[in-house]
């Protein structure tokens, strides 16, 4: 388990500039071009990293490519691939403390949980899908006698991935873990201000022996190297995790490029509901808590929304809004920090401006809502309460991505079904009761991806993650997750 005065080593160390890796080499962008690195701790600059451009872009492509066609992995027997995979994991694992000290320089989030749900997280998945290599089977059509029709799963070929800034190992892997055990190589886009523990991954990778051209990684603007790989004519299937918004640039550039298959994983504004028959409410109100300040709120499954029974909503409140007080705010490097700081400058005023429009809109501010250890040069919120948020305000409505919890009163099992369904994602939910029947009916008629009974946020690499409606449209995780990065192949055979 990592210490504090390990941490205290390890965030003087100096970062490497980062660069490219591109055929298995470190390069810089093709004009030389990069963009600074500041730290959401203090607002100093960390290092530089390369700016990408669609030379760049092009030259990655390029590479998977050629890696895809002359088979140095695809034509490995899936069980080869499995040991790489495997061996990552274990690379992963022994550099996990500067992993996870690297990330929460670039990103802000609380290193306690930075240690689990980054690097031990992406090892996990490495291992998991480095075993399921080859253990999966083709098919055999129930066809007529003198006929045989096999169904086999082929690699797609160049998979683009493009990631956000809130857990980078975590979702990169994800995506990756699974595009390679299927036999495909990648083109991996960074979040401009989360990529610095992604290219240390991608160095390991290669350290474990995956072979040059197999993983590819572009760093630098949404626009300069996103857009390009969305756009780009030899990309097979693109996997994304972000907003809304460039969700559907994506799906935009595949029509308007070669149709490529586009699997978006969203945002949501998942709401936990809570009865007045939940056990111990003290420790509901813990995990409620829990469920949406932590990393800051900059998770796309927080509970940002709160759906309390009457009799108790005022009680419940008072009990969210004492937790949410005590939360340590400040320094994510700091082993005892519970509030870390959020991603970027920009991430924090749009946030702030979200505050502001909520009050505007009416919902009633009980706690935080502004910038704090301004002292420090970071970027900070405290924990943030709104209570009797209207259903129609943007609070309610739109994700913020940030440590703003909407609280909401309702009366009737129906009433609290009718509230959670009604905004245009569905990623996840929670419920909080002791009555069985109960739970399995909100389970039913939640419209979300990950239904949380008596709980909230748990999950592991062996259940699928993904939305519905506006959340997206691609699962992350478990067995499911190869078909992304599959193509079925039907061979008919006349006997
Ligand atoms: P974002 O959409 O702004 O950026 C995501 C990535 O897309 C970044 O790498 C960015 O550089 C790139 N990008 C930006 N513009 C682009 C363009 N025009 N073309 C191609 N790429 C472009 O998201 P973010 O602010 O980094 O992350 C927060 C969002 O991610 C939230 O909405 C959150 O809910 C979502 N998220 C979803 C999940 C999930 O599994 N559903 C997990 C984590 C985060």
């Amino acid at each position: 388990m990592i210490n504090q005065s390990e941490i205290n080593n390890l965030r003087q160390a100096s970062i490497p500039v980062g660069q490219n890796m591109i055929d298995g080499k470190k390069v810089d962008a093709s004009d030389g071009a990069k963009m600074d690195v500041i730290s959401p701790i203090d607002g100093t600059f960390l290092t530089e990293i390369a700016a990408g451009r669609s030379v760049d872009v092009d030259k990655a492509v390029q590479a998977a490519r050629i890696a895809f066609e002359d088979g140095r992995w695809s034509s490995l027997a899936p069980a080869a691939r499995g040991k790489v995979l495997q061996r990552i994991a274990e690379k992963i694992v022994k550099d996990a403390h500067w992993l996870a000290v690297l990330g929460v320089r670039d990103n802000g989030t609380e290193i306690s949980m930075a240690i689990k749900a980054e690097p031990l997280s992406a090892a996990g998945t490495f291992r998991y899908y480095g075993e399921l290599c080859d253990k999966q089977y083709g098919e055999i059509a129930p066809t007529a006698p003198g006929t045989l029709g096999l169904v086999h799963h082929t690699p797609v070929g160049v998979v683009g991935v493009i990631v956000p800034w809130n857990f980078p190992l975590m979702i990169s892997a994800w995506k990756i873990a699974a595009a390679l055990a299927a036999g495909n190589t990648v083109v991996l886009k960074p979040a401009e201000v989360a990529s610095l523990s992604i290219l240390r991954l991608v160095e390991i990778c290669h350290e474990a022996g995956l072979p040059d051209g197999v993983l590819n990684v572009v760093t630098g603007t949404g626009l300069d190297v996103g857009a390009p790989l969305g756009q780009h004519m030899d990309v097979d299937v693109l996997a994304f995790t972000g907003s809304g918004p460039v969700g559907r640039q994506l799906m935009m550039y595949a029509a308007q490029s070669n149709l490529k298959r586009v699997y978006l994983e969203l945002g949501g504004k998942s709401a936990s509901v809570v009865f007045a028959d939940a056990d111990n409410l003290d420790l509901v109100a813990k995990v409620a808590a829990g469920a949406i300040f932590r990393n800051s709120g900059q998770v796309c499954v927080a509970s940002s929304r709160l759906l309390v029974e009457n009799s108790i909503h005022k009680d419940f409140v008072e009990k969210i809004l004492n937790i949410a007080g005590e939360m340590k705010l400040g320094d994510p490097l700091d082993l005892s920090t519970n509030a870390g700081a959020i991603a970027s400058q920009t991430q924090m005023n749009k946030i702030l401006q979200d505050c502001d429009r909520a009050v505007a809109d009416g919902a009633e501010l009980k706690l935080g809502g502004a910038q704090r250890a301004v002292e420090t040069g970071g970027f900070y919120i405290g924990p943030t309460v709104f209570d009797n948020a209207p259903q129609d305000s943007s609070l309610v409505q739109k994700e913020i991505f940030g440590p703003v919890l909407a609280v909401q009163p309702f009366d009737t099992e129906e009433e609290a079904i009718k509230l959670s369904n009604d905004t245009d994602y569905g990623l996840a939910a929670g419920v909080f009761t002791q009555n069985i029947n109960r739970a399995h009916r909100m389970v039913e008629r939640l419209r979300a991806g990950v239904v949380h009974v008596n709980t909230y946020g748990g999950a592991d690499v062996t259940v699928p993650l993904g939305g519905v409606g506006q959340s997206g449209n691609g699962h992350d995780k478990s067995p499911h997750a190869l078909n992304k990065f599959q193509n079925l192949k039907t061979a008919w055979i006349q006997l």
